[in-house]
């Protein structure tokens, strides 16, 4: 007997990216807030809770700083007049969604640090897998934290190794020896703005250009945003540090071997998005062919559950000739103050944020393309909804192996027990969600969707871990 969840709460049942980060340095001494804005709006998607801001003027005193970060979308925390204050021509941004850490202002990034050498503004996406020592190890140094993330813990390390290195870059190489898991960071320096990615390359981060300015970003869609050409990826375990005299690269630290997230390709990122050459649009059609070669099935249309759903349903539809139509209208205007129903309330959250074209589907029978599912809850609302819309069947199909395994690299993919595949069979989780037929992508087929390149990371289909996971799940440890 499967459980079902009490909660109406849709945020409950999807995965959630934990943070997307900006960086940006124009050496015509232009201010660069406006255009990190714009970054930060096309990186929204990473992270929706809060989002911040530091920029810095490379020609003006030293350690000044000037941020603003606060709970909400880009477009609820910024605005023309606050923008036009933030002046520098160097800065970082972040939007956030918290894996680990509360969701409150104190954890907002960037993060901003004063200490002997000037001051240091970071900007972090992932987690790290031995935060919880080292914050110990620095606490019975002296250290007082003032949040509960663990970029924090990277933020002094980088400055405490800075006292014993002749540059900032350096420090944040140390730093890089003693944190493990998975970190794109972006770091301002008074001078210069660095960017950097774990050995693994877990989380992407890439390189960009635009007249005299570089940029630095989680995804190329942002570059695309701001008018910026794409240079190139920041490689796994790369330093690359930005200065007026050009780019310099640290390569020192790299390994051959790489465990990139290939759940980036599958949900994560933005379809305009190219993460380490390959193309995010293409991986998703590419899902769609191989579901339909491998989980056929008769019918008359085949839709994606907006966003990541759409396009794997246009590559179903391509490989197997059934037609790709449209079954849902989304609204994705729910903001900061979108006041969620409560459990007695009629509306639930998934009815809110999507609703079916009834004339897409009635009478006909439909191939439903999701990314993933987590509890099953929410795939089995939507269901409901299409044949509520007279769909006279719903075969629903995964572009995703079934989750096994919670992830600890900066996604919140839960612990196993959370997991419906964890302890139910295929035709166990097709009756729970009431489909008339269930199909995943088969797990050996992953690396067809990254143009047959090994190097990914599958922790949470497979349970091959790249790194030793953690003994306990640390995600919050510090709220504990
Ligand atoms: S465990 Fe899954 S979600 Fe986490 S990094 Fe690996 S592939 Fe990505």
């Amino acid at each position: 007997m499967i459980e079902t969840s009490n909660s109406d709460n849709i945020e409950e049942s999807e995965v959630h990216e934990e943070c997307g980060v900006f960086g940006a340095y124009d050496f015509d001494g232009n201010d660069v807030a406006t255009t990190i804005y714009y970054g930060l709006f096309a990186l929204q998607h990473r992270g929706q809770e809060s989002c911040g801001i530091a920029v810095s003027d490379t020609e003006g005193p030293k350690g000044i700083v000037n941020s603003r970060k606060d709970m909400g979308l880009a477009s609820e925390v910024f605005d023309a007049e606050s923008l036009e204050k933030l002046k520098g021509n160097i800065g970082v941004g972040h939007v956030r969604y918290s894996t680990a850490g509360s969701s409150c202002r104190e954890n907002a990034q960037p993060l901003v640090l004063n200490y002997v050498k000037g001051t240091l503004a970071l900007a972090h996406n992932g987690n790290l897998i031995n935060a919880p020592e080292l914050r110990d190890e620095l606490s019975y140094t002296g250290a007082i934290f003032q949040t509960t993330i663990d970029s924090e813990v990277i933020a002094y390390y980088i400055a405490r190794e800075r006292l014993k290195t002749s540059s900032v870059e350096a420090a944040v190489a140390n730093a890089m020896k003693k944190i493990k898991g998975a970190y794109s960071l972006v770091v301002m320096s008074p001078r210069k703005l660095i960017a950097a990615r774990d050995v693994f390359g877990f989380k992407p981060l890439s390189i960009g250009k635009r007249d005299n300015a570089y940029f630095v970003s989680s995804e190329t869609c942002a570059f695309s945003a701001i008018g910026a050409e794409f240079v190139r990826d920041v490689l796994p375990g790369e330093i690359v540090t930005i200065t007026p005299d050009g780019i310099s690269s640290d390569t020192s630290g790299c390994i051959n071997k790489c465990a990139r997230c290939i759940f980036e390709y599958i949900y994560f990122a933005r379809p305009d998005s190219y993460i380490d050459g390959v193309g995010v649009y293409s991986s998703r059609i590419m899902a769609g062919r191989i579901l339909a070669k491998t989980h056929p099935v008769e019918a008359d249309i085949v839709v994606g559950v907006p966003e990541s759903g759409n396009v794997a349903a246009l590559g179903y539809s391509m490989e197997s000739g059934i037609p790709y139509g449209i079954a849902f209208m989304k609204n994705s205007y729910v903001g900061r103050t979108f006041i969620k129903p409560k459990q007695s309330q009629r509306e639930t959250s998934v009815k809110i944020k999507l609703n079916v074209l009834k004339d897409a589907v009635n009478g006909k029978r439909v191939i439903m393309i999701d990314d993933s599912i987590v509890r099953g809850t929410t795939s089995a609302r939507i269901v409901k909804m299409l044949k509520d819309a007279g769909a006279t069947e719903v075969h629903v199909r995964i572009s995703s192996p079934p989750f096994l395994h919670p992830c600890y690299f900066g996604t919140d993919i839960p612990s196993d027990d959370q997991l419906i595949a964890h302890d139910h069979t295929v035709d166990q989780i097709c009756k729970y969600i009431g489909a008339d037929s269930l199909g995943y992508l088969d797990v050996t087929r992953l690396s067809e969707l990254i143009d047959g390149k090994t190097d990914y990371c599958d922790a949470c289909f497979t349970g091959n871990y790249p790194i030793e996971p953690p003994t306990e799940d640390i995600r919050g440890e510090y709220e504990k």
